[in-house]
């Protein structure tokens, strides 16, 4: 039988909400029974793309941030937008190394890290303002899982 199902959560754009963030998705992932590293790669592109919300949508007013993450069979999609000042060029955006806070010691990896952790990541510009970042991955049948243990 097909397996369907989705939740959704907003929060303030701030960064004492990353931690809730990064774990709200991992607990939602969980009834898919994932390895402890298909968690943890989860954790850390879902912190990547709402800190960059936090660090970059908002320079001059606070905003929120709107997550929700679907399941279908055994893909999670992952999606985080925001309201925010959104991305000009979105191809160089994605290039490693491309900030545009060099400053504030950031090293212009974070789509790169979500690449490498993802099936697929797409950024698209949001109809009104801001962007919506998601993120795809097909979570592997453990070995008894399979045998209906
Ligand atoms: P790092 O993630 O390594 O700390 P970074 O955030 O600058 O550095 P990326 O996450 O790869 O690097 O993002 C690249 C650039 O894309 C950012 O510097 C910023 O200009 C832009 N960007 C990313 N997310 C957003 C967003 N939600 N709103 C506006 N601009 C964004
Ligand atoms: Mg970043």
């Amino acid at each position: 039988m097909e397996n369907k199902n989705f939740m959704e959560v907003t929060f303030n754009a701030e960064s004492k909400n990353e931690g809730f963030a990064r774990t709200c998705v991992a607990a939602f992932c969980l009834q898919l029974n994932p390895t402890l590293d298909e968690i943890a790669d989860i954790k850390t592109v879902v912190s990547e793309a709402v800190t960059n919300c936090v660090v970059h949508a908002y320079p001059h007013q606070k905003g929120i941030i709107c997550l929700r993450c679907e399941i279908e069979d055994r893909r999670i999609k992952i999606q985080v937008s925001d309201k925010g000042i959104g991305i000009k060029d979105i191809n160089e955006a994605r290039q490693p190394f491309y900030t545009t806070k060099p400053r504030e010691e950031r090293s212009g990896m974070g789509f790169t890290v979500m690449e490498g952790f993802m099936d697929k990541v797409e950024v698209e510009k949001n109809k009104d303002k801001g962007i919506t970042v998601t993120l795809y991955k097909d979570i592997a049948l453990q070995v008894s899982q399979a045998e209906g243990e």
